[in-house]
């Protein structure tokens, strides 16, 4: 076979069949049937990508006729999923001995040894892939390569159109095409930039071993982390006893400690391979043997199996955690995400991430706080945006309307070019404003601080012009770190905090863990409802050591300066006490060790929990300040999760029962003259904004890039205008105060 007939010779007959009348799926069996006969294969198969990443069997000559529509592969599966995962050409004399070959035993192909796959791709997006068998053991030469490439764009083309393949393709198809996904904005912002998938399958590059002893280490390192984390997710205590889900997860197990399992995979090293490719290959061989047998049953232990390798390749690959390794992401990555915590999204390089974009999340989650604390533009409740993007796609995130742009077209890039200046322009007017100070119309000077977790956070105290850091979340650098931070090295964290605020205030939070805050290193017990559970203070309290060693390095770093401290989670005044107590044996320990004390020290209590509103007065006599946190605090007066945007947007926290509670704290901080401050996400938002300063609040705290709208409102804003305003609508139960605000706001020019 010479290329060039061959390759004019197909070309040919496919436009032909192009030309005939016919739909998709007739024109693809006409295409396969060509192909196989032009380039004397004995198989030619065509693979579409679905939505979900898998490569469905769409055509086939020379393959059961049953398998085609019937077969699936993984995302990433076989040497047909890493030919689409990859986008390189697989070449193969020896197919079924390859260690990423998946067996397929309902496509009757074992008795085809020799395989060559190219990908059908467009615009550098894999659309499938084209195959082509033998039963000879060959290398296909590089003239069947060129003639199976340029068969593949021709394919790629007329996939696009639609011209080929099924009605079931269609959507498939449409992934090549722009598309826009609705959700709710999480962190404010746009970002242009590439899409990163969390959590891929991790595909095996490196197939043969440098060093057989090293890679057995690896493996067995590997299984003993497995075994360790499955035993620990079985201790669990709401999964301990009896039941179905007991019996699954013992079977689950068992395959993890299966000794012909563990011995499989070390031969499989032994004869040369990386533990990577091992797995894969055992996975593969196992699946084979499986599925010969046609029940449930197997089915079911099968896809343990699958589970349990992917679980190991993650661990080989050093993502416990499922993080993406730093080097490989894209310089403007956009995560793509069905859901994420907050340790997960800190787990990827800041340098190169744009936007977040996840299928569930709400504005209060955690997740969507680290976000708005690194500034990334981040939209959550973006439903099915998993299946509709590949890795690579070009994407816009408009954070401020909550769109994503899948593979934009040059217009909505040039508008987004727009866009992206008018925010610039924006952003160049609240700059100008950093120095002024915020004061309404009326002569009310309002305090706005900003929030920070980061060292790196403390930069924006001068861009934003924020009067001092309000809230201080400690638990970000422990989240940050891969083990628990020791004393000396807090010390110095929170010393260059200190520093890098100079002479303006911060407010301290000591460590807030639990709820959706987890510490990899830290053994917390599971719990069934954490955001309730053992967290923030109530460890604190129970095991103070932890506690006792941030107190100590705070009032060290903070030698010299003030130190305002404040504690999360607090549920009875009395916690107050305790923590007084703590504060001051710890202030004994620092001065007899001879560290210079702070000029002085101010302890706060967070009003999270609602029960506290019902013990103000104790609480003020034992603070010297209160700050509202009103995330949490909502969440538990509507007893709605802030982290489910099913119920956590179904309540308006500008309803009379909250507003009249805050009132209440209010009149009791005056009365008792603490200060009093709120630091939730409320706070940045100017219709709240305007609400809390009309019911009495002078000082919020938000996230630093809320401060300039925030205070472009609070310029216009005449406070007791505002005051009286808020008055009626508390007291007549009005329905809708934020639309009341808003008629309110334009009719005194104040832009929200
Ligand atoms: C809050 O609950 O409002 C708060 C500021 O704390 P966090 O969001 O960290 O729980
Ligand atoms: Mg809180």
């Amino acid at each position: 076979m010479t290329s060039e007939p061959a390759l004019r010779l197909i070309m040919r007959r496919l436009r032909e069949i192009m030309s005939e009348p016919g739909d998709g799926q007739t024109r693809l069996d006409k295409i396969v049937k060509q192909i196989a006969g032009v380039m004397v294969t004995e198989v030619c198969s065509i693979y579409l990508k679905r939505q979900d990443g898998s490569l469905e069997l769409f055509a086939s000559e020379g393959l059961n006729p049953g398998a085609v529509h019937a077969v699936r592969m993984k995302r990433g599966e076989g040497l047909v999923g890493r030919c689409a995962e990859l986008n390189v050409t697989v070449n193969e004399p020896e197919a079924s001995t390859h260690p990423a070959f998946s067996y397929r035993p309902e496509t009757g192909e074992e008795i085809y040894h020799s395989l060559l796959a190219v990908p059908v791709q467009r615009s550098g997006q894999v659309l499938g892939v084209l195959v082509v068998q033998n039963r000879a053991q060959k290398e296909y030469s590089d003239e069947d390569v060129e003639v199976l490439q340029t068969t593949a764009m021709f394919v790629a083309e007329h996939l696009v159109s639609g011209a080929v393949a099924g009605a079931g393709t269609a959507v498939e198809i449409g992934k090549s095409l722009s598309a826009l996904i609705q959700g709710e904005p999480l962190s404010e912002g746009i970002a242009l930039g590439h899409v990163v998938l969390h959590e891929p399958r991790i595909v095996v590059t490196k197939l043969m071993a440098e060093d057989t002893a090293e890679e057995l280490a690896r493996l067995d390192a590997a299984i003993a982390a497995l075994r360790a984390s499955l035993d620990e997710m079985f201790g669990h205590e709401h999964l301990a006893g009896a039941g179905e889900h007991h019996d699954v997860l013992e079977a689950y197990r068992m395959f993890a400690h299966d000794k012909g399992w563990e011995r499989r995979l070390r031969e499989a090293v032994e004869g040369g391979l990386t533990a990577e490719a091992a797995v894969e290959r055992v996975q593969n061989s196992t699946r084979a043997r499986m599925l010969r047998q046609n029940d449930a049953y197997w089915r079911e232990r099968q896809r343990d199996l699958d589970d349990l390798s992917d679980r190991l390749l993650r661990i080989l690959a050093g993502r416990v955690t499922s993080a993406d390794e730093p080097s490989t992401l894209p310089p403007d990555t956009i995560l793509v995400a069905r859901t994420m915590g907050p340790a997960e999204l800190l787990d990827y390089d800041r340098k190169r991430l744009r936007g977040l974009v996840i299928e569930d999340g709400s504005a209060q989650s955690h997740v969507a706080i680290v976000a708005k604390a690194l500034g990334i533009a981040a939209i959550g409740q973006a439903g099915g945006v998993v299946e509709r993007v590949g890795a690579g796609d070009a994407t816009i995130v408009d954070a401020i309307t909550g769109e994503v742009h899948l593979r934009p077209s040059s217009d909505v890039i040039s508008a987004y070019s727009d866009k992206v200046r008018f925010l610039a322009r924006r952003q160049r007017h609240y700059r100008a404003l950093k120095d002024v100070p915020a004061v309404t119309t009326d002569g009310e000077r309002v305090e706005l601080h900003m929030n920070a977790g980061l060292l790196v956070d403390m930069s924006h105290l001068k861009e934003s012009g924020a009067d001092g850091v309000g809230l201080f979340r400690t638990e970000l650098l422990f989240m940050l770190s891969s083990t628990l931070p020791k004393l000396e090295r807090q010390v110095e964290s929170y010393r260059a905090v200190v520093a890098r605020a100079g002479d303006k205030p911060v407010i301290f939070r000591t460590l807030d863990i639990g709820g959706d805050k987890v510490l990899h290193y830290l053994r917390q017990p599971k719990e069934e409802n954490p955001a309730m559970g053992w967290r923030a203070i109530r460890m604190g309290l129970d095991r103070p050591a932890l506690l006792r060693t941030q107190i100590r390095a705070l009032l060290r770093a903070a030698s010299g300066h003030e130190l305002r401290v404040m504690i999360p989670m607090v549920s009875v005044a009395y916690e107050m006490d305790e923590v007084r107590a703590l504060v001051e044996k710890e202030r004994g320990i620092v001065a007899a060790k001879g560290y210079e004390a702070p000029a002085r020290v101010a302890i706060g209590a967070m009003i999270e929990v609602p029960c506290l509103l019902y013990e103000l007065d104790a609480l003020m006599k034992k603070t010297d300040f209160v700050s509202v946190g009103s995330n949490d605090l909502m969440q538990f007066m509507f007893a709605a999760d802030r982290t489910n945007a099913r119920v956590g947007s179904r309540y308006d926290v500008r309803s009379p029962a909250p507003l009249r509670a805050l009132k209440a704290l209010v009149k009791a901080a005056e009365k008792r003259k603490v200060p009093l401050t709120l630091c939730g996400e409320m706070a940045g938002r100017p219709i709240e904004a305007l609400a809390l300063i009309a019911l009495g609040f002078r000082f919020l705290s938000m996230a630093p890039a809320s401060i300039g709208p925030v205070k472009t409102m609070i310029l216009a804003l005449n406070a007791a205008r505002a005051a009286k305003l808020l008055d009626e609508l508390i007291k007549k139960d009005a329905r809708n105060i934020r639309g009341e605000i808003v008629t309110f706001a334009k009719s005194e020019g104040i832009e929200i």
